[in-house]
């Protein structure tokens, strides 16, 4: 008796009143026993609710498309409200526009060489920020305020320079649009004669390694839904996980260089060139796909003080980089300016006396942004600005 009173609670108590007359003490025993399997389903009822949030929100996640190149055909499929949808699509001619579920993209090739150029001479106006971690209307708005973009989201920044060092992954939940937006963007831009660079950050590097730990909960549910690992809708074959393969790790503009975190004065000491730290960082890029693990300066440099997770210009004391060491840096990559994301800051802001600058200004919070303006050219003195969120031209201090 106690046991079905137990598993039905108060259904049982009211049958059982039902059937026999009241009787005192095993009265009371069973109303105890009533009233605490009521708490105890009550319980379990809310737990069932609050387990039910994500499930209404798994039903109705939109995301994609992720692209995978065959010979010549793509595979594309998408998550629309909570539905997988895939489609083969013949490539005979590209771009090719695929379309579903409102979440459309333009394939530009099935396949992207590596970039190996990382050096850029010229007189143009560059602009750099940092760190979107998924913030694509904020990112938007940034663009189109500061004319990078115009409303229609098409590049309208003429020959200038783009540099967006890395983490566009993580933390917020459009990533995808962001990485199709940028994909397509680099091509306008590079028919205007400008030219787009995007270097690798931490969170790229994770991502293409499995490593999920920041992964905001919609592309956990998007993963599930396809069935296929998060990091295999960006394996080699696949569009956006190539072109994210065939960027560098760093960029040389005019006289300013580039990198997520940036560079251990060691790499000066020791005398390794760009093209060294670049060439041996992506060589081990992926663990999956190397012959054997990570050693020596491969792991030296994806480790903390490579240059997607190095933090050294925002610390003191012996983790930090003397003033000294700036100087050694920028004499022997031959620059006036280290520029980096990574660490953030509540805006654009300089470090010693202006040859650091630190360009991740908090995009990640979804609130407020900024972006660098460099009027460049090499051997001349760098004119530099920053953008706010609404377009102002702010000074850099
Ligand atoms: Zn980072």
């Amino acid at each position: 008796m106690d046991a079905l009173l137990f598993s039905h609670g108060c259904d049982a108590f009211l049958i059982f009143i039902d059937i026999h007359t009241f009787n005192g003490p095993y009265m009371i025993r069973i109303l105890i026993t009533c009233l605490f399997s009521f708490v105890v389903l009550n319980v379990s009822s809310t737990e069932k609710l609050t387990l039910k949030e994500p499930l209404t929100k798994l039903s109705s996640v939109s995301d994609g498309p992720y692209v995978f190149a065959k010979k010549q055909s793509v595979d594309a499929i998408w998550l629309c409200q909570g539905q997988v949808i895939q489609k083969t699509l013949i490539t005979t001619e590209l771009p090719l526009l695929i379309n579903n579920c409102n979440l459309t993209t333009k394939v530009h090739a099935l396949r992207i060489d590596e970039n190996k150029v990382l050096e850029y001479q010229g007189d143009y106006t560059v602009a750099a920020l940092s760190d979107f971690h998924g913030q694509y209307d904020l990112m938007l708005k940034l663009l189109t305020n500061n004319q990078i973009i115009d409303e229609d989201k098409n590049w309208s920044f003429g020959n200038g320079h783009f540099v967006i060092t890395g983490d566009i992954f993580d933390r917020g939940d459009k990533v995808t649009e962001i990485l199709w937006f940028l994909y397509d963007l680099e091509q306008q831009a590079k028919a205007a004669g400008g030219k787009i660079h995007l270097t690798l950050g931490n969170h790229e590097v994770m991502i293409l390694n499995g490593d999920l730990r920041y992964l905001n909960a919609k592309y956990l549910t998007t993963s599930e839904k396809l069935n296929i690992p998060f990091e295999q809708l960006f394996s080699q074959n696949s569009i956006l996980g190539n072109w994210l393969r065939s960027k560098s790790v760093l960029v040389k503009v005019n006289n300013n260089l580039f990198a997520h975190g940036g560079f251990h004065p060691n790499l000066a000491k020791e005398n390794h060139s760009l093209e060294e730290i670049n060439t041996v960082f992506k060589a081990n890029l992926v663990k999956s796909e190397l012959d054997k693990p990570r050693e020596g300066w491969g792991k030296y440099l994806h480790k903390s003080n490579g240059p997607i997770w190095y933090r050294g210009y925002f610390k003191s004391g012996d983790e930090g980089a003397s003033s000294q060491e700036i100087d050694l840096l920028l004499k022997h990559f031959d620059i006036n300016h280290i520029i980096v994301g990574h660490t953030s800051q509540k805006q654009i802001e300089t470090r010693y006396q202006g040859r650091v600058i630190a360009i991740d200004s908090s995009i990640k919070k979804g609130e407020y942004g900024e972006i660098l303006f460099i009027e460049s050219a090499k051997n001349k003195k760098d004119v530099m600005w920053r953008g706010s969120l609404a377009g102002e031209i702010l000074s850099l201090h």
